[in-house]
């Protein structure tokens, strides 16, 4: 434990995760995250990148899958160690870290509204896979609604508009048209999507839908790889729906309860993204601190100036409130 550490009531198996976390964070992410920001884009996402041996040693470590039951390889922890593995991650590289995270969306999802049917489809073969080849997303943002496709469960937001990405019920399918932002998380190197639809023949952007799908199926596209300033690692790209059909059985809620649902969703990837950012400021403390610790000016390291103490101590303290 550090000055960082001083959480008391951490019980040993928190502890041990935490470590392992931060062994991983320190001993993989951390290069790995530096290496692949210096990359383009299209070398992040080619399929001899580093990025998939990263998500492959994620995978056999059980980090992207806490939570999930055991009987399905799941590692069952508790909300608060898998926020204490998070922030480790993200310490080691936000990106990565966040591409980890997300890669369960799907499987989460289909755990929480799924049948037996859907959480043997999309969730067992995540959970129980140890090869890191299964990546799942979140598809929402659409190049005209980014806040407006995430506000709907407040009615003042709630944009008129049929928005850009359709889905026509067709018999037992259902038949999607349109396209999500650069935006997605993951999107030029996932296999699973969950995805936000407008359901035909809304008007409104709370007239939506959740479902789940592979996206290896015919008339899914996927536009250049982003190329960003931050971030870099965890890889976000375009996805295109050309007459893509599903059947209706992925189509998890409809409009009934597609607000209140968003309303849920957000809170916990809200929780999950705040996670991780505290994880990246505590990498950002730990450079300064450390820097602060060892550049001299006026005869002494600069930490013992009081002003620069003062602005570390500042940050230690915005730090250990967003803990
Ligand atoms: C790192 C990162 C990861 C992301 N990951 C994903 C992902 O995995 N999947 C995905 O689909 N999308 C993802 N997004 C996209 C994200 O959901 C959108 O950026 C977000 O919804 C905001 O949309 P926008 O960028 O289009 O901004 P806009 O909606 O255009 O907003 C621009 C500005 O206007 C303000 N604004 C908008 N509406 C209002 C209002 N009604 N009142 C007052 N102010 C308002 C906003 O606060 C903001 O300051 C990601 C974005 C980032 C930066």
């Amino acid at each position: 434990m550090d000055h960082i550490d001083y959480d008391i009531d951490l019980t040993s198996e928190e502890l041990e995760l935490k470590a392992a976390a931060h062994k991983f964070a320190e001993d993989v992410l951390r290069p790995a995250g530096i290496q692949i920001d210096r990359m383009t884009p299209e070398e992040a996402t080619a399929s001899d990148s580093l990025l998939f041996d990263v998500l492959k040693q994620a995978t056999e470590l059980g980090f992207n899958r806490m939570g999930a039951p055991e009987e399905m390889g799941g590692t069952a922890i508790s909300a608060r160690a898998a926020t204490l593995v998070n922030e480790e991650l993200a310490w080691g590289s936000m990106g990565l870290a966040g591409a980890i995270g997300l890669s369960s969306t799907h499987a989460n999802i289909a755990m929480a509204l799924g049948n037996e049917e859907i959480i043997e489809e999309f969730a067992r073969p995540f959970f129980e896979d140890n090869s890191g080849s299964i990546i799942g997303c979140w598809a929402v943002t659409e190049p005209d609604y980014g806040s407006d496709t995430l506000g709907v469960m407040q009615p003042e937001m709630v944009v008129e508009t049929k928005g850009q990405l359709i889905a026509r019920k067709d018999g037992d399918e259902y038949i999607l048209n349109g396209q999500k932002s650069a935006w997605v998380s993951n999107g030029p190197i996932a296999t699973h999507a969950m995805l936000n639809v407008h359901l035909d023949p809304g008007t409104k952007l709370d007239h939506g839908g959740i479902c789940l799908m592979p996206l290896n199926l015919p008339g899914v596209s996927r536009g250049k790889p982003l190329d960003k300033h931050g971030v870099r690692a965890m890889t976000q790209g375009e996805i295109f729906f050309d007459d893509v059909r599903i059947p209706k059985r992925y189509m998890l809620l409809d409009q009934t309860a597609f607000a209140p649902y968003m309303n849920i969703h957000l809170a916990m990837f809200n929780a999950g993204v705040g996670t991780l950012v505290t994880g990246l400021a505590r990498a950002a403390y730990d450079a300064a601190y450390d820097y602060a610790k060892n550049r001299v000016q006026g005869g002494k390291p600069i930490i013992e100036h009081q002003s620069v103490r003062a602005r570390l101590f500042r940050m230690f303290t915005l730090l250990q409130t967003c803990r």
